[in-house]
Parts: structure tokens; sequence; C-alpha cells
């Protein structure tokens, strides 16, 4: 699927940073900014090879991408990997804050490890890379030749940022807590022309949720849950950062993007109520 609306340079000479962007809605959003002009950096945790399989394809299409290894919930790694990227491409314009984990349980069962861990990455870390990306864009300014903003933090979320998930209750505390993260430091930073938005995707296809799309009668089960009647692709994701990364959205700040086919919409309500 193309969208010529946002087809072309959009964010030439802007340098993005993909937190686990080897992988997934990450890998998608790290193509779709490559494809807009943006020089990417691809963060990984582990699987080097995943992450320069994304910067090939961006290479390929005549971007620019490197990947830099990096656990962004450690930070001092973190900082290791931001003075990669400043070494590099000299700054940042762009941070999409996207790594994330699920190790699900019942709450009665849950150990306290299965909640820090989850809390770690998907909102401790997003602390981090933000307040590092935060402090060079306010260093900097605003580059009027780059765009309007100093600099963009794109939070990946989830709808169960606000849809309650019974059995995953440190993933949805972790995406719970991250919307107010957003909204607060997008209060903080807008009058030093940072502007910082989240996504909520849906359910995306991707291996995070496998099991919940990889039968037949998993994926049907799934789709009741889609009014739009299919699931997801990374691409769908890529598509709305690029937009939330450009001047087209200039006046957007501390505001949820919900990406979801309409599962938000309470699709039990179709028939009951
Ligand atoms: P994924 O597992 O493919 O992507 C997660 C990525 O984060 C992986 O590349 C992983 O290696 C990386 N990562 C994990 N811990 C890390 C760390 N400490 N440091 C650096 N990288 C780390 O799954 P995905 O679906 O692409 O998930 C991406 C984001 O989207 C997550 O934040 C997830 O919660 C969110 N999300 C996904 C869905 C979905 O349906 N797939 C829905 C809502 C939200």
């Amino acid at each position: 699927m193309t969208n010529t609306f946002l087809q072309g340079p959009i964010l030439k000479g802007q340098r993005a940073l993909v937190t686990g962007g080897g992988t997934g809605i990450g890998a998608g959003i790290a193509r779709a900014l490559g494809a807009a002009g943006a020089s990417v950096v691809v963060n990984y945790r582990r699987s080097q090879q995943e992450a320069q399989r994304v910067v090939n394809d961006i290479r390929t299409s005549g971007g620019e991408a490197i990947a830099i290894q990096a656990d962004v919930s450690k930070q001092d790694e973190a900082e290791a990997m931001f003075t990669a990227m400043y070494d590099q491409y000299g700054s940042i314009d762009i941070l999409i804050n996207n790594a994330g984990i699920q190790w699900d349980e019942a709450f009665l069962d849950m150990s306290l490890e299965q909640w820090h861990k989850v809390l770690d990455v998907n909102l401790t870390a997003q602390f981090i890379c933000a307040q590092l990306a935060a402090r060079e864009f306010v260093r900097r300014g605003v580059t009027p030749d780059l765009s309007v903003s100093a600099g963009k933090i794109i939070c990946i979320s989830s709808v169960h940022e606000t849809i309650p998930w019974a059995g995953h209750v440190n993933y949805a505390a972790s995406k719970g807590g991250l919307m107010m993260f957003m909204k607060t430091i997008a209060q903080e930073l807008a009058h030093l022309k940072v502007r910082v938005n989240g996504i909520a995707p849906g359910a995306i296809r991707t291996r995070i949720n496998r099991a919940a799309w990889e039968t037949p009668e998993a994926e049907a089960e799934l789709l009741k849950l889609i009014p739009y009647e299919r699931i997801g692709e990374p691409a769908d994701i890529g598509r709305a950062a690029v937009w939330l990364a450009s001047d087209a959205s200039e006046y957007v700040t501390g505001e949820t993007l919900y990406i979801d086919g309409g599962m938000t919409l309470y699709p039990g309500f179709r028939e009951g109520g």
C-alpha cells in the first residue's frame, strides 16, 4: 500500500533513532523514515543480523542508515548509543521510542522480576532515551533548514494504554504509565519547540503477538476485536510515524494516535449494549 501524500523526502536531512528497530514495528518505522529521507539509526539489543537487514534495505532504496547495539533500559548503554549516533550523524532530530517486551503472567502468579523487567524496557528505557534526545534538542535548538521543531519524540505505546488486559498487568501498566509520561513531557517541553506524541498500535502482525495470528483459529478470534477486519502491518505504523515526525503535524503535541483498525471502538457493542 502506498500513500502519495507522504511520499518523497519529507524528512530530508533529519536524523532519526529507532529503538528496537531491527524487527516488527520498529523495522517498519525505520524503513518508512528512511524512505522519507531521514538518516536512520537502527538500534538493536541482540540481533545485529536483523538490524543490518533493515539498514541494507534502507540503503538499497537510496537511503542512509546504520545499526547501533544497546540495551536501552541501561543508561550507560543508551548514552554510548547516542554518542555513537552523534559521531556518525552529528545530532538527532527524531527519536522513536519503540523497544518493548511482554512477559505475561496471571496477576496472582506474577513475580517481581516479571514486573520490573517489563517496566524497565517499556517505560524506564523510554525515560532514558527521551531525556538524552531532549537534552540534545534543547542544546541545539531549531534548525530551520531541517524542521520548524527543535526535535520530535514518538513513544510507541499500545491500545493497552487504555484497554485493561487481564494476564498482562505489567504490560498494560507500562503502557498506561507511558501515556502520562508522554503527555507530561510534551507539556513540559512544548515551549522549547520539542514535540512529543504517542502511537498506540492495535494488533500488528509481528513476533510479539505471533500466537494471536499464526493459526487460522487464532486469527479469526483476533479479528472479532478489529472492526476494520484485518490485522495491522508494520507499514501502517511507519506511515503514521513519518507524519508525526514531519512538519505536516507541527501543531500536534501530547497526543496519542490510535492505529488499531477500530479496536478501541468497543466492537463488542456492535450487537450488544
Ligand atoms: P518486536 O518484538 O518485533 O519488537 C520489539 C523490539 O524491541 C525487538 O527488536 C527487540 O529486540 C527490541 N528490544 C526489546 N528489549 C530491548 C532493549 N532492552 N533494548 C533494545 N531493544 C530492545 O515486537 P513489535 O510488535 O514490533 O513491538 C514494538 C513495539 O510496539 C513495542 O513497544 C510493543 O509493545 C508495541 N506494540 C506492538 C503491538 C503489536 O500488535 N505488535 C501492539 C501494540 C504495541
